[in-house]
C-alpha cells in the first residue's frame, strides 16, 4: 500500500501541492489525472523519491520515503515523462546497466529475458535504442520500471507522442501489468484513463477534488441520476405515475417522439436505480417502454464540473443535463 498524508510541496510562494492525503491499495490501477501545472508530476516526483517535501509524510508498503529512501525505492518502478534512455546502447545493454543501478539481486540473465518477453521487446533486444521508434523507446522505458521486480509502478503520461495504434498497445500493456502489479498512471488524457484504470484522483490546483471508483465517479460528483425515456402512452398519465414512483425527484416532458410516443427526462435520488419500477409501472398499464438510456456524463463533463467547481467556489453544485 502507498500512504500519502498531508502532503506539501511550496515552490517559493507557490503552492504545488496543497495538505493532501490518499492511500493506494495493492492490485489497483489508479488514474492521477488533472490539467496542466495541478500538480501531478510534483506529486509523482516526491512518491518516487525524486523530490523532497515541504511537509507530509509518504510511506511505500510502510517504509518512509523520506527516512529510508533506498528500502522505498526498491518497491518502485517509474516510468517518467521522458525516459531517461542512452541512446547509444543496445536495449539488453541499457537493461543490464538499469540492473546494476538498481543492485538487483535476481537471476540476471532470466529476469532481462523475461522482461523482454513481457514488454515485446525480445525482437529487438540488440538493437541500439537510438534506431527504434517511439513506441518501442516507451517499451524499453517501461522495461527499465520493471527491473528488481517492484510492486508499484508509476507512469507519467506514457503515451504521450505515440501514434495511435502505438498508444493501443501502450494501454493494453499498462493493463496487462495491472494484473501482477499496483500501478499509478499520471495522465491528462481523459479516455485513457477511462479505459484503463479502475480508480480516479482528479487533482486541480495543488488539491484533490475527486477519488472515486471510475464507474462510481459520475454518481458521486454528480449526486443524481438521469434517464431518457421514450414511452407510447398518454403523456399527462405517464409523467404523472413516473413521478408518483418513489424516490423520483422529477419526470418532464421532453418532447414528442417518432410512433406516438413521448420522451421523457427523468431524475432519481441519489443512488437509486429506478429503471425496474418505470419498467413495472409501464407494463402494468400496457403503455410499451421504446427507448431507456442513461444521460450519461463522460469524464470530461466530470471534469470541467470539478474543476470548474473548484474555481468557482463556494457556488453551488452544478448540474448539467444533456438532451
Ligand atoms: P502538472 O504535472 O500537473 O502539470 P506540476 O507538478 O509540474 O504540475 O506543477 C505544479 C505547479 O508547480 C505549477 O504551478 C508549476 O509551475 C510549479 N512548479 C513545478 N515545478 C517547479 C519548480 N521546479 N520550481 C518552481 N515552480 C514549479
Amino acid at each position: 500500500m502507498i500512504e500519502i498524508k498531508n502532503l506539501v510541496k511550496r515552490y517559493g510562494n507557490n503552492c504545488a501541492v496543497n495538505d493532501i492525503s490518499f492511500s493506494i491499495n495493492d492490485g489497483e490501477i489508479v488514474g492521477f489525472l488533472g490539467p496542466n501545472g495541478a500538480g501531478k508530476t510534483t506529486t509523482m516526483s516526491i512518491l518516487t523519491g525524486c523530490l523532497s517535501s515541504t511537509s507530509g509524510s509518504v510511506t511505500i508498503n510502510g517504509v518512509d520515503i523520506f527516512d529510508n529512501p533506498l528500502e522505498a525505492k526498491k518497491q518502485i518502478g517509474y516510468l517518467p515523462e521522458f525516459p531517461p534512455l542512452y541512446l547509444e546502447m543496445t536495449v539488453k545493454e541499457y537493461l543490464n546497466f538499469v540492473y546494476d543501478l538498481k543492485s538487483c539481486t535476481l537471476d540476471r540473465e532470466k529476469h532481462i529475458d523475461e522482461i523482454c518477453e513481457r514488454v515485446k521487446l525480445l525482437d529487438v533486444k540488440n538493437r541500439i535504442i537510438r534506431n527504434l521508434s517511439k513506441g518501442y523507446r516507451q517499451r524499453v522505458g517501461i522495461a527499465q520500471a520493471l527491473i528488481g521486480n517492484p510492486k508499484f509502478i508509476i507512469f507519467d503520461e506514457p503515451t504521450v507522442g505515440l501514434d495511435p495504434k502505438q498508444i493501443i498497445e501502450i494501454r493494453t500493456l499498462i493493463k496487462e501489468l495491472g494484473k501482477d502489479h499496483t500501478v499509478i498512471l499520471s495522465t491528462h488524457i481523459l479516455p485513457e484513463v477511462q479505459m484503463v484504470c479502475d480508480r480516479i484522483i482528479i487533482i486541480n490546483r495543488g488539491k484533490i477534488v475527486a477519488d472515486e471508483k471510475t464507474e462510481d465517479i459520475e454518481k458521486a460528483v454528480i449526486g443524481s441520476r438521469q434517464i431518457q425515456l421514450k414511452i407510447c402512452g398518454p403523456a399527462k398519465d405517464v409523467q404523472t405515475a413516473i413521478k408518483g414512483i418513489s424516490g423520483i425527484k422529477y419526470a418532464e416532458v421532453i418532447g414528442e417522439r417518432e410512433l406516438q410516443s413521448t420522451a421523457f427526462l427523468v431524475e432519481s435520488e441519489p443512488g437509486l436505480d429506478m429503471r425496474r419500477a418505470i419498467f413495472n409501472l409501464c407494463a402494468s398499464h400496457a403503455w410499451p417502454i421504446i427507448g431507456m438510456e442513461a444521460v450519461g456524463l463522460n469524464l470530461e463533463d466530470i471534469f470541467i464540473s470539478v474543476v470548474d467547481e473548484q474555481e468557482a467556489e463556494p457556488k453551488k453544485k452544478k448540474q448539467k443535463v444533456r438532451r
